[in-house]
């Protein structure tokens, strides 16, 4: 049995000490030394007794850690991390700097299984999932390159409702003042749409914002763009966002990746008007980053301004995000397509 000290919460750590016969309290000097002062041996954790420690590593307890690989600096301020993970798998993450805040974007899955067309961890595949362990050591390894990332996004490479239970755990542990304390208002997850996933949101105690992938306003496009799309029909998010909303009272972002030709005429702005008809939302707009062999362009930036121009008429509110990143492959859908 191996486990990883990393991956479990304060009350589950507290689970674990009482197992070993040890107060309650040093639950949380495991917690803060592990997400709070990065220590990478159960042997660092020095308000332990040195028998307490040894027993943990004698049982199969691990903190696990990922190795920097690649760092990876763009003109425009974004940094990549490439990661190597115990199993020799990789990740990325991406630092954005934007209006003086750091948004790190994390991995939740190793490569992707949702196959969207333009997205070049979608060519990859799924390889597996990570460990919440693994999903918070991004954040602990950006901050251990001297990075204050103050606000986290589940957009990297992977659908993180595929990976839900790993995924929530790292936005609770994520969340711990005690730990990386990161507030929950800065914390989004994003998603292509899987309806189970939105819903299943709605109900938990912790309430992290909601992004989720639109990329066309019907679901033949979406469908063409997004395979996974035909499991979820339009319907069935709109349905989904509308309970979730009902439940939590909040907004929800949609994304929308500008690829040239494709999902960008008036037309299309016009029908997704009538798609979030009534749902409490903004629309990000993104600059489609094209990468080598995806056969599509980015939308110039007239057809991106008309479009804005056309939701924020009929009041939604819009924002358009020009890419980031793009020196070092490094932009939204590019993220495993090497330098
Ligand atoms: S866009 Fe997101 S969900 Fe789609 S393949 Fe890429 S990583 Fe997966």
């Amino acid at each position: 049995m191996s486990i990883d000290l990393k991956s479990l919460t304060l009350s589950e750590l507290e689970g674990v000490v009482e197992q070993f016969g040890q107060p309650r309290y040093t639950a949380k000097y495991i917690f803060n030394f592990v997400q709070a002062k990065w220590v990478s041996e159960i042997g660092e954790i020095t308000p332990l007794s040195k028998q307490f420690r040894a027993k943990l590593g004698d049982e199969g307890y691990y903190i696990s850690s990922v190795r920097l690989v690649e760092k990876l600096e763009d003109r425009d301020g974004t940094v990549k991390y490439v990661f190597e993970l115990g199993d020799g798998g990789r990740i990325e993450s991406v630092l954005l700097f934007d209006k003086g805040r750091r948004t790190l974007c994390v991995s939740s899955q190793v490569g992707c299984g949702m196959g969207c067309v333009f997205c070049a961890t979608g060519r990859l595949g799924l390889s597996r999932n990570l460990t919440a362990g693994e999903i918070i050591e991004q954040v602990i390894a950006a901050r251990r390159e001297g990075e204050r990332v103050g606000n986290v996004v589940y957009m990297g490479m992977g659908e993180a409702f595929e990976n839900y239970e790993a995924v929530l755990k790292s936005v609770r542990i994520l969340n711990h003042p005690a730990g990386v304390g990161i507030g929950i208002r800065h914390i989004t997850i994003s998603t292509c749409g899987i309806v189970e996933g939105i819903e299943r949101l709605g109900g938990e105690e912790i309430r992290p914002r909601l992004a989720i992938s639109l990329n066309g306003p019907s679901d033949a496009l979406r469908v063409k763009l997004m395979p996974a799309a035909a499991r979820h029909p339009l319907s069935e998010v709109l349905r989904a966002v509308r309970g979730y909303q009902a439940k939590t009272r909040q907004r929800v972002s949609f994304e929308y990746v500008m690829i040239k030709g494709v999902n960008d005429s008036s037309l299309h702005g016009r029908m997704l008007v009538k798609v979030l008809r009534g749902v409490m939302c903004n629309v990000n707009l993104i600059e489609y980053n094209p990468h080598e062999g995806c056969g599509f362009a980015g939308s110039s930036k007239e057809a991106i301004g008309r479009f804005a121009e056309i939701l924020k008429q009929a009041g939604i509110e819009t924002t358009v995000r020009f890419r980031m990143g793009r020196g070092i492959k490094a932009a939204c859908g590019q993220l495993g397509s090497g330098k």
